[in-house]
Order: C-alpha cells, then sequence, then structure tokens
C-alpha cells in the first residue's frame, strides 16, 4: 500500500504545478558569457548575477588553475583542522586591504553567502534576542534568524519608521539589526545612514548583506558600506565572491574581537571542509581586479541606466530602484510564467520570480544588466521586451 507520507509530498507537488510554481533545473551553456545556452537554445544573459563578467575572466581562470596545481582539488578538512590553506590568509590580507585596512578590523572567508548568514545570526544571537529584519531580506538571513531562536521581528521594507516603532517596544538584551544593502529580488538600496542612526539610538549591532553590492559601489568596488564611509558603524559587513566577483564563497568583515568570536562560535565556519584552492585563487584575482579596475563598473552603470530608462518609458512597473537588478513587476503568477516563456522564445533568459521567493500577487520578471553586454544587444532586447510586454497586455499598445 503506498503509505500516506508518499501520498501527501507527492500531492504538495502537484499543487505546486498547478499553481505555476513548481520549479524545474534548465541547463545552462556558456553561463558566464553575456550569451548563453539555454536547454540548447542561444539567448541574451539577462538572468545571472555575473554583473561584472568576472566568472568567464581569463584571470579568474589562470589563478584558478594555478592554485589547483599548486595546492590541489580540495582542502581535505574544516579550517579548524588542516584545511587552512596558505591561500587564505592570503585571500583574507587581500579582503581587509580592499575593505579600507582599518587596523582594528580583519576578514573572514565562509564557504557561502547562505552559510555565513545562517551561521553568523546564529552565533552572535539566541533565545533571550531580538533580530530586527526588513520584510524584504534573503532567505538566508531569515533562516538564520528561525534557527537562531531569536525573536524575529520584521520591519515594512525600508520603513525605518516602523522598525524605530519595533525597536522602542523591545526589552530584549541584545538588539541585531540586518538588512541586505541592495534588495535581490527589488534590486533597491537600504537607506543605511537611517539604519546606523537608529541602530546608534537604541545601541542595536547592524548587519549588512552585500551580496549585490560587493564588487559594484565606490571607487574600489568595496560596497555601499565603504562608499557612504560607514565601514566603522556597521558591526557586520557580510558579503559574497559569487555574485560580481565572479566566483564562489563569502566574506565577514568587522573588528577583530567579532572575527576571534565567530571563529569560535560559528558553527557553519567550524563543521564544514574549507574552500578548494582553486576558488580562493579565483577570490584573490577577483578583489586585486574590482580594485584596480573601474571600467566595468561604469560600463554597468551606463547599461543600467540605459535599460531602465527604456522600459520605464514603455510603461513596465521597475519599482524604486536604480541598480543592475531590473524588476519586472507583473502580479500574477501565469501571467508572469508566460511572459518568461516568450521572452525566451524570442532569445532572452530572463527568469520569472514567484512566491514564495517574492510576496503572492508581486510575481516578476527579474532582469538583471551585465558590463559585458553590448550596447546593441541591449537595444535588441528592449524591442523584444516592448513586443512580447504589449502581447501579453504588460504594457500598453
Ligand atoms: N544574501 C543575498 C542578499 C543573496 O541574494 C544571496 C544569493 N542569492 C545570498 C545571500 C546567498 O549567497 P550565496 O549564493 O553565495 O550562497
Amino acid at each position: 500500500m503506498d503509505p500516506q507520507w508518499r501520498r501527501e509530498l507527492i500531492e504538495e507537488l502537484d499543487q505546486l504545478k498547478a499553481r505555476e510554481q513548481l520549479r524545474t533545473l534548465s541547463v545552462a551553456e556558456a553561463a558566464v558569457e553575456p550569451w548563453l545556452k539555454l536547454n540548447g537554445r542561444r539567448m541574451l544573459n539577462m538572468a545571472s548575477n555575473n554583473y561584472l563578467g568576472l566568472a568567464g575572466d581569463a584571470r579568474l581562470k589562470d589563478a584558478a588553475q594555478s592554485a589547483l596545481e599548486v595546492y590541489g582539488a580540495g582542502a581535505t578538512a574544516s579550517r579548524l583542522i588542516v584545511g587552512n590553506h596558505p591561500l587564505y590568509e592570503q585571500a583574507e590580507t587581500a579582503l581587509h586591504a580592499w575593505k579600507g585596512n582599518l587596523p582594528s578590523q580583519a576578514g573572514l572567508i565562509l564557504n557561502s553567502g547562505y552559510t555565513a548568514n545562517l551561521g553568523v545570526i546564529c552565533a552572535l544571537v539566541g533565545r533571550n534576542d531580538v533580530v530586527f529584519s526588513d520584510r524584504l531580506n534573503h532567505a538566508s538571513i531569515v533562516d538564520g534568524i528561525v534557527l537562531s531562536r531569536a525573536q524575529h521581528r520584521r520591519y515594512r521594507h525600508n520603513d525605518l519608521d516602523h522598525l524605530e516603532s519595533l525597536l522602542k517596544k523591545s526589552t530584549a538584551r541584545r538588539k541585531l539589526i540586518v538588512t541586505d544593502s541592495v534588495f535581490s529580488m527589488d534590486g533597491d538600496r537600504a537607506d543605511l545612514a537611517g539604519l546606523v542612526a537608529l541602530k546608534e539610538r537604541y545601541r542595536a549591532m547592524l548587519m549588512v548583506d552585500e551580496a549585490h553590492s560587493s564588487g559594484l559601489y565606490g571607487p574600489q568596488g568595496a560596497g555601499l558600506v565603504q562608499s557612504l564611509g560607514l565601514q566603522e558603524q556597521v558591526e557586520i559587513q557580510m558579503g559574497t565572491f559569487s555574485k560580481a566577483l565572479g566566483s564562489l564563497g563569502a566574506y565577514i568583515v568587522g573588528e577583530k574581537w567579532l572575527i576571534d568570536y565567530l571563529i569560535n562560535h560559528m558553527r557553519s565556519f567550524i563543521y564544514t571542509t574549507a574552500l578548494p584552492p582553486a576558488t580562493l585563487g579565483s577570490i584573490i584575482a577577483a578583489i586585486e581586479l574590482v580594485q584596480r579596475k573601474a571600467e566595468r563598473r561604469i560600463q554597468l552603470w551606463e547599461h543600467t541606466q540605459y535599460m531602465r530608462s527604456e522600459l520605464r518609458q514603455l510603461g513596465f512597473e521597475l519599482g524604486s530602484g536604480d541598480t543592475q537588478i531590473i524588476p519586472i513587476v507583473i502580479g500574477s503568477n501565469e501571467r508572469t510564467v508566460a511572459f518568461s516563456l516568450r521572452l525566451q522564445e524570442a532569445g532572452i533568459a530572463a527568469i520569472a520570480v514567484r512566491p514564495p521567493t517574492v510576496p503572492e500577487n508581486q510575481a516578476r520578471l527579474r532582469l538583471t544588466v551585465m558590463a559585458t553586454h553590448q550596447l546593441r544587444d541591449l537595444e535588441w532586447a528592449v524591442a523584444q521586451l516592448a513586443a512580447v510586454g504589449r502581447e501579453l497586455g504588460v504594457i500598453g499598445r
């Protein structure tokens, strides 16, 4: 007989399918390039987080190859055992220098943004504490809060008055405010100066996730915190090497004692095998490149402005952001999926983002631009988006 648990789980899958929410895998070839092949079809790549095009850069590949040759394919153990190969020290020194070389601070490299958020939040707060979190923060932050067992106080997106009213009411032992710097599905930015003022007024800690701003803001691409001169006010700067920096892994930058504390308390750091040497090789090359070369950032912002202004003129609803992540908010799951499929037929890879990744009735297409796109490709993309948008009634004729 079919056990009940099996029927229930399969029924859930069927329901997801009926709601157009079933996720399936596609095969993506050449995804590091501005044009990729998705399930064998050539398309303009407006779906990756490789904003600066560094994932396919020869300098990152060469650095990864040399590291592999010298140190082998795997790290063999966690960092506290014998996995801390010499490239870690080099990478963390480069990270610290990139983030301003403050003598009071240090950097720590972790295996992924997801496990960094989980680990840091669990290390710093527990049962008697409270975390104030923007409603649109990334899932890894939400999961970290749940796992930490701290109270979870969600404030309305970018609404600092709401946050302050929650801070005022709280009598918890320890307060942590956490925010994305650039929001991954909305492409807008947090008011970091406003958050710093609040955290000081209420003696809270502030953690900023720079997954989508590392490499992109400030004269050396060190991120939004640094570009606003807030690196000494934000206790926990978190970021990733998996997006604009074209590799994999994450970092924390903060006061030296904080890094020591994390090394001793962060379970997702202690109980996992270290990153492979090749990854560290590419991280070191990427930090070096984003620091020295502003051209790719300049290209990215030109492309972003072009796409945003063209799409807005056509009548698409893009929200209030100004970053390289451009959401076209459509609403219903069905129409969003249809839009994404029609664009794929027309030759554009752009993903449909549906609940639970975004709130109900806010399904959207998430477009990302790359520094390595050509302007003529983007002009062509605008024409395709206009045609499909009109055909599906997303914009007027
Ligand atoms: N934080 C944010 C804001 C993200 O968008 C992501 C990735 N989607 C992560 C953390 C997780 O980073 P990683 O992919 O390196 O695990």
